[in-house]
């Protein structure tokens, strides 16, 4: 099995490489019950044949999928979606009222995604086509579907996004988060294992986001899955979830200091930079930084767009 792209997470929970930037970076859930199949995240496009090997390495058609749970729209999450729709003839393709009309036509997240990635846009994304509207159906926070008795119900805690989904599996005892809880990917060297905040563009809101840690956390299953990457157990969470809150206040006070400088976006970038470099690899003479300089300029875009916002208003 050298070549798996499967981790068994138990209780019919898969973990699937989704072949992104690096192993061990971002992941993608097939949830099994009685030959039938969920998926939960989409990844980015080159994912479906990642996807397409664990479904041959389970022993399962690509008929056996009946859902597919979109957990919002940055491209590294929906990417795949319209190629899982050619790869998955029954499934069909569950996502926020907010996210649909995009998962449909996608050109409003290309057309940001290039703005944010430039000239890596190609490299990391290249074809990204949209689900049949035909296919996509939207759901509500609580709404639950039933996979062959198997009750996935769905929550949508903001903060990360507006258009976030969780998802609850009460028969694994698990809840899949994707990004709406935090970031946790494997780094190079001796990197520190803790959580981190990606306040992607464009709807980052960390007071939603600290309430959203809060929620999952009080939904006391054994583990939580995370997009990036992996699974957290129950007892690990208090100290997650601390981790969680503290890297949102931290970046609150970067907005703050940071507002009256003269390049508010080159100052909260270097304060990043400064700060996970610090806390990934503390002591570290040669910190292997350039492994996070996707992060940074994803998280600082999108922090800098939330002082815009929240520091005008205020
Ligand atoms: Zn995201």
């Amino acid at each position: 099995m050298a070549d798996s792209v499967l981790v068994d997470r138990g209780g019919g929970t898969w973990q699937v490489e989704s072949g992104y930037l690096r192993d061990d970076y971002l992941a993608v859930y097939l949830i099994v019950e009685d030959g039938k199949v969920a998926i939960f995240d989409t990844a980015h496009p080159g994912s479906r044949s990642q996807v397409e090997a664990a479904l041959a390495e389970l022993d399962l058609q690509p008929e056996a999928v009946e859902y597919v749970f979109v957990s919002h729209l940055h491209l590294d999450h929906s990417g795949g979606a319209g190629h899982y729709a050619r790869m998955l003839p029954n499934a069909r393709f569950i996502c926020h009222p907010k996210a649909a009309e995009h998962l449909a036509d996608p050109i409003k997240i290309i057309e940001a995604a290039k703005d944010i990635y430039k000239e890596s846009y190609d490299r990391l994304y290249g074809e990204v086509i949209g689900v049949p509207s035909e296919r996509i159906e939207t759901a509500a926070d609580g709404t639950s579907f039933s996979l062959g008795g198997r009750s996935l119900q769905v929550l949508t805690p903001a903060g990360h996004s507006f258009h976030q989904f969780c998802l609850l599996d009460k028969s694994a005892d698990c809840c899949h988060t994707a990004d709406g809880f935090g970031h946790l990917p494997r780094l190079p060297g001796n990197a520190k294992s803790v959580m981190r905040v990606i306040s992607a563009p464009s709807q980052f809101a960390p007071e939603k986001w600290h309430e959203a840690v809060e929620q999952i956390a009080g939904l006391k299953a054994a583990r939580i899955s995370i997009a990036h990457c992996g699974m957290l157990e129950a007892a690990e969470l208090p100290e997650r979830v601390a981790q969680v809150q503290e890297e949102l206040a931290t970046f609150v006070d970067f907005a703050r200091n940071s507002a009256n400088s003269a390049d508010p976006l080159a100052e909260i970038t270097r304060l990043m930079r400064e700060h996970w470099l610090a806390k990934l690899w503390p002591g570290e003479s040669n910190p292997p930084g350039e492994s996070i300089d996707g992060d940074i300029t994803l998280a600082a875009l999108g922090l800098a767009l939330w002082q815009k916002r929240h520091m005008n208003k205020a």
